[in-house]
């Protein structure tokens, strides 16, 4: 059997912890894989797609080519898994409820979402698919929070009101501006989440456990969503035991590359 080739494309990825995270999931799962960085320009995508899709068996979508992806194979939205077939799927919100689940239970009540970027939109859509949620968004351009509203989101003009749960889709203080929208109150919310899994405490985590609140940082979400994608590729689901001992083995692998790096 010809070794699996797959890679994540993407445009300014040097920093890419992927290669490490599908290493370790090969090792697991025995397949024999490799899997690297295809570092593309905007301008270049469309040249350089017929190749992509000829020499990968599959490959992974990051910024900024999620939705322009989508639109060369004919689809709507973004998607963050393809495979040479030409079918393509996103499975970051599977990533995200699947260790929203594991970690904080089911998500229930009103839910504040921070951000209105390709990686919240999805997951706007999935929560309030849910049958016990009540799902507003916050964003720093209202506008987008608007566009969150064909899912049967609210878009808000604060942050402020009282929130079972907080989602944080945005890079919110990592580049030295505040943690979490000034208006938002942690007071009274029952749990948090930060998609942003590095640095593993957030500046967004630190503000939310200073207030007492249960917060989880979205490194499960991360290799979740990588494990779903190699079941898209296989085109089957692991057993629930190999796919806990994949789960350990890529989280550990990328938890140990950011300690490197760092
Ligand atoms: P994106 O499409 O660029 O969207 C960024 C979002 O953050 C927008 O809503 C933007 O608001 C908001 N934002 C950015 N800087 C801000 C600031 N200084 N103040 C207030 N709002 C600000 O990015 P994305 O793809 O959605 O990713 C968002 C975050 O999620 C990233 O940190 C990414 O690493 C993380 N993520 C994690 C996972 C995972 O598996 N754990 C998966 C996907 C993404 P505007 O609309 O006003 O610009």
């Amino acid at each position: 059997m010809n070794k699996v080739r797959r890679c994540v494309l993407g445009h300014d990825i040097s920093y890419s912890l992927s290669p490490v995270m599908h290493a370790a999931i090969y090792k697991v799962t025995g397949e024999d894989g490799e899997y690297t960085v295809e570092d593309i320009a905007p301008d270049s995508l469309e040249r350089e797609f017929a190749r992509l899709m000829r020499e990968y068996d599959g490959f992974n979508v990051t910024k900024p080519h999620k939705e322009h992806v989508a639109r060369l194979l004919g689809l709507t939205g973004s998607v963050n898994t393809v495979k040479n077939d030409g079918r393509a799927t996103t499975t970051d919100p599977v990533g995200f409820i699947e260790d929203y689940r594991h970690e904080l239970g089911e998500p229930q009540g009103n839910v504040l979402v921070l951000g209105a970027g390709g990686a919240a939109m999805p997951l706007i859509e999935l929560l309030c698919s849910l049958p016990d949620t009540k799902v507003y968004v916050y964003n720093r351009t209202y506008e987008r929070a608007k566009q969150a509203e064909k899912y049967g989101a609210k878009a808000a003009e604060s942050a402020a009101g009282k929130y079972d749960c907080v989602i944080n889709c945005t890079s919110l203080g990592l580049c030295g501006e505040q943690a979490a929208p000034p208006s938002l109150d942690f007071t009274g919310v029952g749990c948090a989440y930060d998609l942003v899994y590095s640095p593993a405490l957030t500046p967004f985590m630190s503000k939310a456990r200073e207030a007492g609140v249960k917060v989880v940082g979205g490194m499960g979400m991360l290799v979740r969503q990588a494990i779903a994608s190699h079941e898209f590729w296989r085109g089957e689901k692991f057993d629930p035991e190999l796919r806990e001992r994949i789960y350990i083995a890529a989280r550990d692998a990328v938890e140990k590359e950011i300690r490197r790096k760092s």
